[in-house]
């Protein structure tokens, strides 16, 4: 366990904090819910109450949209050139740099993330932002049309106000992928953060708001799922909706929006797979797989949570993790020597021990026992790395834990590999290791999901599309020029000569 000192908090943080009850952001304005209403966000690593969130109603939520819809139709941002759009994006991507270790040091303490990684996620935030706002004046908007007897052309239009509610996992990263495609388009959004981490999202709607982004262009509007997420998925004002969470919630907003024929998209959860031959370097493979396990203590939606391991290579495999994972760190998230923190509430850490229990009650083997972990002078949700094995029709193979743990399986043939990988309703990502790179780019294309990986796993880069299928989603993806494209809608203008 990690036990050195915490990182101060810098002023700017503490002062954040202390400004609280936090207000929401709609049309350029700080906004307290109608009755006053208030939930306060906790750091998972220590229990402290961190600050106490104005907690938006239904009233305050249609009032959002309201604003999000009259800034599409007034403030100038749908109209403005979009090298001009683009240049006040940059700036905003500008301001988040400098502003990163701020904002990381706000993601860490409210998501538990460890500060390091948060970093990276607020860097990532400000990548998408620059590539979305380069993408969007390379696009041409206006294509002509060669079709006998007329004169024809389409016109790319941005749509309008657009919802987003988002999960607490990669809380900023998350609002970047969403949002950066909608705003590089021309349209304007209300954004939904998850109650467990709202912060980093509301420090943002003032970031925005110094760089000059027109008022009502970015809203962000605190609250509880069931009040405010629900309120915003069945607004029909909205004219797309973007969730990210999981299946369960994303079948009640998609359930809403049909309501009104409002566009969703979902980017749910997942329970992928590793397939590890048996030619593969052992000990780098399985550093690799442990750190994906571990990274963000294993919440994270395209994970490696079933690792299908050769035969021949199985019990070597097995004991390489094993060494590796008991020497993880487990530790306060602003503690530099922590390699793990906490997960994210008290609800999630049951939910990842009683899948320990759960899954041995029905015959898994624990390989590595996992469990709370202590961590001297933090009374936060802490868990150990585990490893179960079994069948894979157990319900810790089948059901997304989101927790550092990993279920593993020998396989003896590609075919039995392919078929156990696919013996899933999630369709997120999976990861195929060989040195046989033939048969790793034939077993890649065959895996059912939205993403294959080669000799490595949660792969990520601005151009490539990342999205789920199935249970893991539906309606789209991110970080690509069709999210882009998605924020424009289509109109054909059309002369017969
Ligand atoms: P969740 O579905 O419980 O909550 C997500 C968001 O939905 C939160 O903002 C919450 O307040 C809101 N919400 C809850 N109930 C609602 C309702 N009735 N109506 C409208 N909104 C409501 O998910 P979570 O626990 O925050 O996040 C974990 C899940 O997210 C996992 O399943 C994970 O795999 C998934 N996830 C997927 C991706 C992806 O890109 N595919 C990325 C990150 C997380």
């Amino acid at each position: 366990m990690s036990t050195t000192t915490a990182n101060e908090l810098y002023p700017e943080v503490r002062s954040f904090l202390e400004s609280g009850p936090l207000k929401g952001f709609v049309g350029g304005k700080e906004l307290e819910s109608t009755g006053g209403e208030t939930f306060t966000t906790s750091d998972p690593g220590s229990g402290a109450q961190l600050a106490e969130v104005y907690s938006f109603q239904a009233s305050d939520i249609d009032q959002a949209v309201d604003v999000a819809d009259e800034a599409f139709k007034t403030a100038g941002w749908e109209q403005l050139p979009q090298n001009e759009r683009s240049a006040l994006l940059h700036r905003l991507a500008d301001a988040v740099e400098k502003q990163k270790h701020i904002i990381a040091q706000l993601e860490s303490l409210d998501a538990g993330k460890i500060e390091a990684q948060a970093q990276g996620d607020v860097q990532n935030f400000v990548d998408t932002i620059r590539y979305f706002a380069d993408l969007a004046q390379n696009v041409q908007r206006r294509s002509i049309l060669a079709v006998k007897n007329h004169e024809a052309w389409t016109m790319r239009q941005p749509w309008g106000a657009c919802g987003f509610i988002f999960p607490w996992n990669f809380p900023f990263l998350l609002v970047g992928w969403g949002i950066a495609p909608a705003l590089a388009a021309g349209n304007t959004v209300v954004i939904k953060p998850a109650e467990d981490t709202p912060l980093s999202t509301l420090y943002l709607a003032r970031v925005a708001q110094e760089v000059g982004i027109p008022d009502g262009v970015i809203n962000v509007v605190p609250g509880l799922g069931s009040v405010a997420g629900a309120a915003l998925s069945a607004n029909p004002k909205l004219q797309r909706m973007s969730f990210t969470g999981s299946p369960e919630v994303g079948r009640l907003i998609a359930e809403s929006c049909g309501r009104n024929l409002v566009p969703v998209k979902l980017e749910l959860g997942g329970k992928g797979a590793a397939v590890v031959f048996n030619d593969v370097d052992i000990p780098d493979t399985a550093e690799k797989l442990v750190n994906a396990i571990t990274f963000h203590t294993g919440q994270v939606c395209c994970d490696a949570t079933r690792w299908l391991i050769h035969k021949n290579i199985y019990d070597e495999f097995v004991g390489e993790c094993i060494d590796r994972l008991k020497d993880v760190q487990v530790g306060y998230q602003l503690n530099d020597t922590s390699q793990m923190g906490p997960v994210v509430n008290a609800k999630q850490h049951q939910r990842v021990l009683s899948y320990l229990e759960k899954g041995q009650s029905e015959g898994a083997e624990c390989l590595l026992e996992g469990g709370v972990a202590e961590v001297p002078g933090y009374e936060g949700y802490y868990v150990k790395p585990a490893l179960m094995a079994g069948s894979l029709d157990n319900v810790a193979a089948r059901e997304e834990i989101f927790g550092p743990v990993a279920y593993l399986a020998p396989f003896e043939t590609e075919e039995q590999a392919i078929q156990m990988t696919n013996s899933t309703d999630y369709g997120l990502a999976n990861s195929v290791w060989s040195s046989d790179l033939n048969r790793a780019a034939r077993v890649a294309e065959v895996m059912c999901a939205g993403n294959s990986w080669i000799n490595a796993h949660n792969v990520f880069a601005h151009g490539i599309p990342y999205a789920g299928i199935h249970k893991s989603g539906m309606g789209g993806g991110v970080l690509s020029i069709e999210t882009l494209l998605d924020y424009w809608r289509s109109v054909s203008v059309v002369r017969p000569l």
